[in-house]
């Protein structure tokens, strides 16, 4: 993963090529990606991903965490994906609740906002009570249900959407080391 904004070479409006330029904005000069042919600017503003701790309200009130197909490690992680374009935050996580487990979420409540800044994301992180059949998305290797008292926080964006979650039942999030390199957009 290279620094913000290093990822694009050329303008996606003209073709020029992108440069670090010096412009008056609101807060000041501030030196961005531009290109010198069209003004295009390249602002990288951070990608809203949406998250989700499952609480399966058919499976004893446990939470399903899943493990990416594409981690080396065995880590199991919230439900994420990145909200697209003409739909809400909320119908966004049932369908990326939808697609990647098959469950059908009966609530959904809103545990806050984070700053996931190593991905340039902004994590919305939500509860959702879901039940149902449970059929993973060829992107999951698998899941595991857990109860709460047993699960550790990553110290990053959704690990603290989950940290709020376990306090909502009275349980004291423990924290884990993240590992050196997750290979994941989340
Ligand atoms: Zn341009």
């Amino acid at each position: 993963m290279s620094g913000p904004g290093a990822d694009y070479r050329y303008c996606p409006r003209c073709a020029g090529e992108l440069a670090p330029i010096s412009q008056a904005e609101d807060g000041g000069d501030k030196v961005r990606l531009r290109c010198a042919a069209c003004a295009w600017t390249h602002w990288n503003n951070p990608t809203p991903v949406l998250a989700a701790v499952i609480e399966c309200a058919d499976r004893g009130g446990k939470i399903l965490l899943a493990r990416n197909a594409a981690w080396k490690a065995r880590m199991f992680a919230l439900i994420t994906g990145f909200m697209e374009a003409g739909e809400t935050p909320e119908d966004g996580i049932r369908r990326e609740i939808g697609e990647e487990t098959g469950l059908e979420v009966d609530r959904l409540s809103l545990l806050g906002v984070w700053d996931f800044q190593r991905m340039n994301q902004v994590i919305i992180g939500y509860h959702a009570v879901a039940r149902g059949e449970i059929r993973l998305s060829p992107e999951l290797a698998e899941y595991k249900l857990f109860e709460p008292a047993d699960v550790r926080c990553w110290p990053a964006g959704t690990g603290y959407a989950l940290a709020t979650y376990l306090r909502s039942r009275g349980v004291e999030p423990q924290f884990l080391e993240l590992p050196a390199r997750v290979q994941s957009d989340s």
